[in-house]
């Protein structure tokens, strides 16, 4: 499939909408009452520091809605306002966070259903309006809206755009897409459409695994069982590695993705030489602003003594679980929560460690004097870290 005259014929169609409607105004007053925090402000206002009691708050200098999130989010209020009475169905979630997924959900605004790990688009019919969110969607899902004739709002964010832009130079050179990222997370299912041959890999030990395999080979039949869900129908390791451009799933670990296009840089340079590195190798700079101003952000704490962290964010979300897995780096004890209704009473939590479910653990808080690191993902909204802290004041008797 051309997917770039596709896409490049659906943006001209009038059906089509990435820009918003003209309600800037009025939604920017819905989402400062629903979404914005004073007690944030002040923190801000004070160095990002906030002592009671015997409690002190350091916020991450960057954290919470990230730009592209809030643009997201704006247009999904501004959709509902520009068609009050028609149907409206997002693709997936809109950004990962339960709160904001509940507003769309009370402005009568309907989640694809997905039956048996498919999306169900049956339910969509003919003029319905549809918004894309965030992450964007897949190639062949617009196809599906198009076909139906339905009103596309299109809220993909620019830099994950930016990243598809990136895979489709890949396939133009015929080079194969290594996507630095999760092959389940919508976001890299929506990249890896645009791609003609893709590997995905998870992390530097994939990588490592796939750079050995370019430069020594190794079992095939090992590869593919290890990367059967994670690259593009009919790739062949041994014919597919050859040329190869990186591409990442934006909210991945920064640092992990330079140095597994360095690595791959290494790799190509040690098998074809270094003038011949251009045929074989491609790399864009594609890691977000806002990811690495987050991650940047909670490096900066780090230098401080914390007792303790907490880290807010979806469960399902990519860039907090990179957060969470930073503090763990660095020894910091640190509970993942996606609400402050986690906070529980008799100084109990419920939380999400890394690679694990949901857990509850008892007098998590320390006796004494304390001070709590707080940062959260980019799709959470400043008013769910103000009530995370307001429990932890409330819970310390402040
Ligand atoms: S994290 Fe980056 S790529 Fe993702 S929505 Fe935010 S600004 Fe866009």
């Amino acid at each position: 499939m051309d997917t770039k005259a596709f896409t490049r014929a659906l943006k001209k169609s009038e059906n089509y909408n990435r820009k918003g409607f003209g309600h800037a105004e009025e939604v920017a007053n819905v989402m400062q009452s629903t979404y914005q925090s004073n007690l944030i402000q002040e923190l801000r206002d004070n160095n990002y520091t906030l002592t009671r009691g015997h409690v002190t708050i350091k916020l991450a200098k960057a954290f919470g809605f990230c730009w592209g999130v809030e643009r997201s989010v704006a247009m999904a209020y501004e959709t509902r306002q520009h068609f009050p009475s028609e149907r409206i169905w997002i693709t997936y979630e809109l950004i990962h966070n339960p709160s904001v997924n509940q507003h769309m959900r009370d402005m009568q605004i309907g989640f694809i259903p997905v039956i048996d790990g498919k999306k169900d688009f049956s339910v969509v019919e003919n003029n319905d309006v549809v918004i894309l969110p965030a992450f964007g969607a897949s190639v062949q899902e617009m196809q599906i809206l198009n076909d139906k004739n339905c009103k596309i709002v299109d809220t993909t964010c620019p830099w994950v755009s930016k990243v598809w832009n990136s895979v489709e130079k890949h396939k133009k050179k015929q080079f194969t897409s290594i996507i630095h990222g999760k092959y389940s997370h919508a976001e890299t299912i929506a990249t890896s459409s645009f791609a003609d041959k893709y590997l995905i890999v998870l992390n530097m030990a994939e990588a490592e695994y796939v750079c050995n395999y370019i430069l020594n080979g190794g079992n095939h039949d090992e590869f593919m069982a290890k990367f059967s869900r994670a690259c593009s129908q009919g790739f062949n390791p041994d014919q597919d590695l050859a040329q190869v451009g990186i591409a990442n799933q934006t909210t991945m670990l920064k640092t992990e993705t330079e140095q597994i296009g360095k690595l791959f840089e290494r790799t190509m340079m040690k098998k074809y030489g270094p003038d011949q590195l251009n045929q074989h190798y491609q790399n864009f700079n594609t890691i977000c602003d806002a990811t690495q101003e987050r991650q940047d952000a909670m490096s900066g704490l780090f230098d401080q003594k914390l007792d303790l962290m907490v880290v807010i964010g979806g469960f399902n979300s990519s860039n907090t679980t990179h957060l969470q897995e930073m503090a763990i780096e660095n020894n910091i004890p640190s509970f993942h929560i996606d609400s402050a209704e986690r906070i529980l009473p008799d100084n109990r939590i419920e939380h999400k460690p890394l690679g694990r479910d949901v857990e509850i653990t008892e007098g998590w808080l320390p006796e004494n004097k304390i001070v709590v690191g707080v940062t959260s993902g980019a799709s959470t909204p400043d008013k769910a870290v103000e009530d995370t802290i307001n429990k932890i004041l409330a819970m310390k008797s402040v």
